[in-house]
């Protein structure tokens, strides 16, 4: 018979090992793989400055423009892959399910971007354009691979959604509202106050929820694209740069502390600067 600390020390044994079991499971096919360091089920295609996981899908030649996109984030951003990006072009919607735990068309985890079988078909059919949508997910890969996860999805959605906007040039491209559009409304008081639309986290409340529009997603995307453009254009493309580094970098994660220490202002100044932006007569249109 088993003695009594003998028997203990199985049951803890089992459990260490069914929870290493499932760690193990989780990582290679569950909502673990975009963490994990070994990638299993998907052909790999190796690039200059990227990595392509696929099911050898017909538009896998095409993507050689990639390597330009890499380029592009880079010098837009201010600094560099950590690592080269890798992109997972699933051959299911259940499988991207499965693997982001997302029902999004996109998504960027852990610096890997995740392209749904919805996606290509869109893709496909002309809905979207490939290219503008995953330099949009390769510019949160590229924060992210300069964060924790955990610091990440406590970045400020306006600035990440704003960035990936601004550096994709997808702001007046398919169901985003051009920066016309986004002046105009804003000028008639339709604004979302960055505050308002969270972290990851904290989700959104006040001008987030309380907006009039129906695609209004479409809109705040857009209308933080324009305000990232506006301090971009407003300081240069060094101290917006500055500004990028100082957020990822800094100890408190606080963008209105960066605000300060780059710009000499404070979020909420310039928020106010913008919106008298959209108020003055003739618009720049893109
Ligand atoms: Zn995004």
């Amino acid at each position: 018979m088993m003695s009594k600390t003998k028997k203990k020390w199985f049951v803890a044994a089992g459990s260490v090992a069914t929870f290493l079991a499932l760690a193990v499971y989780e990582l290679s096919f569950g909502r673990l793989f975009p963490f994990s360091p070994v990638v299993m089920g998907f052909s790999r295609e190796e690039h200059g400055n990227y990595v392509v996981y696929h099911h050898g899908q017909p538009e896998l030649p095409q993507l050689s423009y990639l390597s330009d996109v890499v380029t592009l984030e880079e010098q837009y951003h201010g600094m560099s892959f950590g690592s080269k990006p890798e992109i997972f072009f699933c051959k299911s919607d259940s499988e991207f399910r499965r693997l982001s735990g997302g029902k999004a068309r996109f998504i960027a985890m852990n610096g890997r971007v995740f392209v749904s079988k919805r996606a290509q078909e869109d893709a496909r059919q002309g809905r979207i354009d490939l290219r503008t949508y995953l330099t949009h997910e390769m510019s949160h890969g590229l924060l992210q691979q300069h964060m924790s996860s955990l610091r990440f999805a406590q970045m400020p959605r306006w600035l990440v959604e704003g960035v990936a906007m601004d550096c994709a040039g997808q702001v007046g491209i398919g169901i985003y509202p051009a920066k016309s559009d986004v002046y105009q409304a804003v000028a008639q008081g339709i604004f979302c106050e960055p505050v308002d639309y969270g972290t990851l986290f904290s989700g959104e409340k006040g001008t987030a929820i309380s907006c009039p529009l129906t695609n209004k997603t479409a809109f705040f995307y857009s209308q933080f694209g324009c305000m990232v453009e506006f301090l971009r254009s407003s300081y240069g493309t060094q101290r917006f740069q500055a500004f990028l580094m100082d957020v990822v970098k800094n100890q408190s994660l606080s963008v209105e502390g960066s605000f300060m220490t780059v710009f000499g202002k404070s979020l909420a100044d310039e928020v106010a600067r913008f919106k008298n932006e959209t108020k003055k007569p003739a618009t720049p249109t893109r």
